[in-house]
């Protein structure tokens, strides 16, 4: 029984526990993964950090090599799948209607319908928000929040959950650190403060080693699953 306090001081519950129910799929999600060898990358971050551009250049440098596959997630609308399915790859929309964040049963009937056998690496853009995606487990097998530094460097210890549970945090568009008054390294600390094992990746589109940087992370976390 999941039990809600309310803000008015009554407590109420909510019959069943959601987050019980979405961990059993998403362990039927990685069981599906797993048989079709595909590395499932969720992708967290708020509107305008950079998510769908990040990994338009991943798709970019690794469709050549590799099949790829990617689901958009968003509340409305399908600018995002438009954009991914210019790269001819495999995409899948997913529009949540008015939830904030995908959830391991959205992600189940979407990979029931879209066969994924040989396919080596999708990525999940989740909807935008640093807040919401943090409680659902996809059954991903790597979870990423991107933050840009036009969010305000106080942005990051305002969200300690996402920080915290991520496998990687990407600081991203630092070519405009200096416009918006931002010091990313500030951001790399305040990252380390709330988790201290967390990689931390600095990127900006118009830098061109930190975008290889960017894939090469990727490339080879999905080769380790292979392995
Ligand atoms: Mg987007």
């Amino acid at each position: 029984m999941w039990t809600q306090f309310l803000a008015t001081g009554h407590i109420i519950n909510i019959g069943h526990d959601v987050f019980k129910e979405n961990r059993k799929l998403a362990d039927k999600n990685r069981e599906s993964f797993k048989k079709s060898g595909v590395f499932a990358v969720n992708i967290m971050g708020a509107i305008g950090s950079g998510k769908t551009t990040l990994i338009e250049e991943a798709i970019k440098a690794l469709s050549s090599k590799y099949k790829v596959a990617a689901i958009a997630g968003d509340v409305i609308a399908d600018m995002d799948a438009a954009r991914f399915e210019r790269h001819g790859i495999k995409t899948i929309p997913a529009n949540t209607g008015k939830e904030c964040h995908l959830d391991a049963h959205i992600v189940n009937d979407l990979i029931k319908k879209n066969d994924l056998s040989g396919y080596d690496i999708l990525f999940i853009e989740n909807v935008g928000n640093l807040i919401c995606p943090t409680d659902f487990d996809l059954g991903e097998d790597m979870k990423i929040v991107v933050v840009s530094v036009s969010e305000g460097d106080d942005i990051i210890l305002k969200h300690p959950v996402i920080f915290r549970t991520s496998d990687l945090a990407v600081i991203n568009k630092i070519d405009i650190a200096d416009a918006v008054g931002v010091n990313p390294e500030t951001m790399v600390r305040d990252v380390k403060t709330l988790n201290e094992k967390i990689p931390i990746l600095l990127t900006s589109k118009k830098r061109e080693e930190t975008v290889e940087e960017w894939v090469k992370i990727l490339e080879n976390e999905m080769l380790k699953k292979k392995a």
